[in-house]
């Protein structure tokens, strides 16, 4: 047991319950399947979306901000779309409250129904493709591209912190281009774009690939996504990008002139990620002592602590942390002091060890003496004292350190349960006794795939893009299978 919380091998999603509390990242709150995201956790997110929003400006998109609303008209125009979010609408029907005059406190006021009922956004194709309609008249004005932070709502039945919750905070991207090709190619710069971010920001190793037509978003002609495995051996879906074709264009009448002066239609893609990541983040590096976040993500990188018995040790500790911070700075670490006195230094170690900060450094009267600093690591837990005078620079190369180690770690983990099966009995024996990434063949049906699914709880994760392609035959019905798909139980 470390830090009272439940170990992984004890119950691998109690741990993850529990850390989430008390690394102080979420709350549950008083409404069903909804967070409370507390600051902690929030300047997290608040990392993520700086730098993937440097990112999306570098490769030309804009910010915008469309409606939280959207009319249930729109919502019917395009059908599969519509197929796949219905059954879990949030919807608007009435405009007001007002006093029961049966005494039952405040109701609903019946007279104050809405004439067309509005949908709380689970995501806003509908919406901005009915406002590109006026944006959009000729190729001039294209490609349009567009990103919009925001929250939406998917009344999911079974929710966890993070990872599935009713209301999530992301980001979605809807562009509109000229030509099929330029969509495409649009879409597949998202996915890399999010698997540069994942795994040079966030340390964690994905699969690029495609979803099945069943795993598909609804509207999509081709779901990209990235892939990671977990602690635990199950798969998350880290982000989407989706080729849309030109089904929102004909769903809401968006054409353009192009350079022959014809009229056709815009093609589209949309991509998102959303809070989900912090719980990638979690069950691909926490261990049983809380957090360890990536330096690259962690909203403080280092933290000092002083160790001191009265006045005089207080400040002479202080004015070694005091330098140091400044040295560490001017190298661009985010560093904070925690000269707090309310709290003895080894109620500051057990917190910030659960809370994943990288580096944490202890300045007792000794160092002060013999003009050192002992710096302990909390990927690894080791600790080592350093010179005083050469600590920043070798806390700069730490912090790297630590960056690729992490990485490494996570993509030695996925080696290891990484599995190729040739037959079905394997691949449940696998299934059974591993869990992980199962690469199989499968015959591309999805007759087959929905019978795997109900026979083993795995559903394929993605047909891999950088994986080679070599032909075979399909476990289960032994027909033709192009090349082998990723297959895992996943969250
Ligand atoms: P989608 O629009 O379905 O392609 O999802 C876009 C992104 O949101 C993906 O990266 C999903 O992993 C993530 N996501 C989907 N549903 C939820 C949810 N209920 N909670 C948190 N993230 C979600």
């Amino acid at each position: 047991m470390g830090k009272n919380l439940t170990t992984r091998a004890e119950d691998y999603s109690k741990w993850y319950n529990e850390l989430v509390i008390k690394a102080d990242l979420a709350e549950n709150s008083g409404v069903r399947g909804c967070m409370v995201i507390k600051p902690y956790g929030f300047a997290i997110w608040e990392r993520m979306q700086a730098e993937l929003d440097r990112m999306f400006k570098e490769t030309g998109h804009q910010n915008a901000y469309f409606p939280l609303f959207i009319p249930k008209s729109y919502f019917s125009k395009e059908a599969s779309h519509v197929d796949g979010f219905a059954k879990e609408c949030a919807v608007v029907t009435h405009y007001r409250l007002k006093n029961d005059p049966d005494g039952n406190g405040i109701i609903v006021d019946p007279e104050a129904k809405l004439e067309e009922e509005l949908i709380v956004r689970p995501t806003s194709e509908t919406i901005i493709w009915d406002t590109y309609r006026k944006w959009i008249q000729s190729y001039r004005d294209l490609p349009l591209l567009i990103n919009q932070w925001a929250n939406v709502v998917r009344w999911e039945l079974r929710t966890r912190l993070f990872l599935r919750t009713a209301e999530f905070l992301w980001q979605e991207g809807h562009t509109a281009h000229a030509t099929k090709d330029e969509a495409i190619a649009e879409a597949e710069q998202m996915m890399n774009i999010y698997a540069e971010f994942v795994e040079n920001f966030m340390a964690i190793p994905v699969i690029k690939g495609l979803k099945t037509e069943s795993e598909r978003f609804a509207g999509a002609l081709e779901t990209y996504c990235i892939e990671a495995l977990m602690q635990d051996g199950k798969a998350l879906q880290a982000g989407t990008s989706h080729f849309l074709g030109q089904n929102f264009a004909k769903a809401f009448d968006v054409k353009f002139a192009n350079k022959e002066g014809k009229q056709d239609y815009v093609w589209a893609t949309s991509w998102g990620v959303s809070t989900r990541l912090i719980g990638a983040l979690i069950m691909t590096h926490s261990d049983d002592n809380g957090l360890v976040l990536p330096p690259n993500l962690a909203p403080d990188q280092v933290v000092i602590v002083p160790i001191y018995r009265d006045d005089e040790q207080f400040e002479a500790t202080s004015n070694v942390a005091n330098e140091l911070m400044a040295e560490l700075r001017s190298l661009g670490i985010r560093v904070k002091f925690d000269n707090r006195d309310t709290h003895k230094p080894g109620w500051k170690f057990n917190e910030y060890e659960l809370k994943g900060v990288p580096v944490r450094i202890a300045i007792g009267p000794k160092d002060v003496e013999n003009g050192t600093v002992e710096v302990a690591r909390r990927d690894t837990l080791s600790k080592e004292m350093m010179n005083k005078s050469e600590a920043a620079s070798a806390i700069k190369e730490l912090l790297d350190e630590i960056q690729k180690n992490l990485f490494t770690k996570a993509i030695d983990f996925r080696k290891e349960n990484t599995t190729e099966v040739s037959s079905y009995s394997e691949f449940k024996e696998v299934l059974e006794s591993n869990g992980g990434f199962i690469l199989a063949h499968w015959d591309g049906t999805p007759e087959t795939e929905e019978q795997i699914k109900n026979e083993t709880k795995a559903t394929i994760r993605c047909i891999p893009i950088d994986a080679d392609d070599a032909s075979g035959s399909c476990m289960v019905t032994g027909k033709p299978s192009a090349r082998k798909v990723i297959f895992a139980k996943a969250y």
